[in-house]
């Protein structure tokens, strides 16, 4: 079986920011709902799922040991920087290999399965309302239109470590999963959740923006984020791409002429030739498809901090670009400001990037950074202690 995914996020109609965030890195996908004040919640569900998705690819350790190391690496973060303190994040993750998706869940994000036409909740709320109504204190009803209905009892980078919740999910091929922050579950009911995946047959991209579009019209009071995953019969695609990939390339134009059938037929050997220069063609192809992603894997180890809109950013690459590729991103922006780094002898090349060996020497270099500014608007030396 292979997976078709559709993503949509929003802002929503009453909040100014989406502290939400996303991550559809094939076989691993996720939802993070960010919490902690404007910045904090963005901050962590960012982080949370950009570590998550760096260990992932790495892959030394069981995928819940990552998820705790992202736990850790919000945990210390919020420590660390006062801007963001007591920030926390709910995360809900399927990694999906074979017929298998394998569920990480903690928060109040949500999975859910779709099968035969009935919807079906995967995961447990960590709500302070579902624990509740599990001791039969209150009836979901209540729960529905409880005022402390977004309580979390547990969340990603609030404490040390942090109990998640796993499962696996057996999946059949028509089966389609939903993973969803609560700006979505908290605007429509299971029906009408239900009905809309029901009705968008073999779209997954048009079921997560209908999906959004009906949660902004029921009033949209929270950022909404939607990933829909299909699980679709194998049906050769892989073969389909590589086939597609090959033609793009140009060189191709052989392999197409050769199955013309109002061209005259050629010799053997005119035959292998063309075959011969088609197959050199393709290994180059591989070659320098090889070539980019080894270079990409690279760049990708590689960090510096550098300047971003007039503040210091942190970037995950070389700061160079190739034939006018950047080979680097922003990672993130923080609050210092550039142009008062710079003034400072020790920051003076902060322009052009200043090359750290991981991300966390990133966050250690922006905190010297921070200290220094700070220290020079109080009047001292900005130097280095
Ligand atoms: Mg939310």
């Amino acid at each position: 079986m292979r997976i078709e995914a559709g993503v949509a996020t929003h802002v929503g109609q009453v909040r100014s920011g989406n502290e939400d965030a996303y991550l559809l890195d094939p076989p691993l996908y996720a939802v993070a709902d960010g919490m902690g004040g404007h910045r904090g919640g963005e901050v962590a569900s960012q982080l949370a799922l950009t570590t998550i998705a760096e260990s992932f690819r790495k892959g030394a350790v069981p995928f819940a040991e990552q998820v705790q190391a992202a736990n850790r690496a919000v945990f210390d973060r919020s420590g660390a920087d006062r801007a963001v303190a007591g920030m926390g994040t709910t995360l809900t993750a399927a990694v999906i290999r074979g017929d298998l998706a394998h569920l990480v869940h903690v928060g109040d994000s949500r999975a859910y399965l779709l099968r035969a036409g009935s919807l079906r909740q995967l995961t447990d709320d960590h709500t302070l309302v579902n624990r509740m109504v599990k001791a039969g204190e209150i009836t979901p009803a209540e729960a529905e239109v409880h005022p402390h209905r977004n309580v979390l009892v547990r969340a990603l980078g609030t404490e040390p470590d942090v109990p998640l919740d796993e499962q696996d999910v057996g999946l059949l091929d028509g089966d389609r999963l939903l993973l969803c922050s609560d700006g979505l579950t908290g605007m429509l009911t299971e029906e009408q959740i239900q009905a809309i995946l029901g009705s968008t047959d073999g779209a997954p991209q048009e079921a997560a923006d209908r999906l959004v579009l009906a949660a902004n019209r029921a009033g949209g009071v929270d950022n909404i984020t939607v990933v829909v995953l299909d699980v679709l019969p194998d049906d050769g695609t892989e073969q389909d791409e590589v086939v597609a990939a090959t033609a793009a390339s140009g060189a191709d134009a052989t392999l197409v002429a050769e199955e013309d059938p109002v061209r005259p037929a050629r010799t053997p050997e005119a035959r292998r030739r063309r075959w011969r220069v088609a197959m050199i063609a393709g290994i180059v192809i591989v070659a320098l498809g090889a070539a980019f992603t080894g270079a990409r894997a690279l760049i990708d180890t590689r960090w510096y901090v550098g300047v971003a809109d007039g503040r210091v950013a942190i970037y995950q690459g070389i700061p160079a670009d190739v034939f006018g590729f950047q080979l680097s991103h922003v990672v993130e922006e923080t609050e210092i400001s550039a142009p008062a780094a710079e003034a400072l002898p020790l920051w003076a090349s902060l322009a052009g990037g200043i090359n750290v060996d991981s991300r966390a020497d990133a966050d250690a270099r922006v905190e010297q950074i921070r200290r220094d500014v700070a220290r020079a608007a109080r009047g001292g030396t900005g130097g280095h202690a």
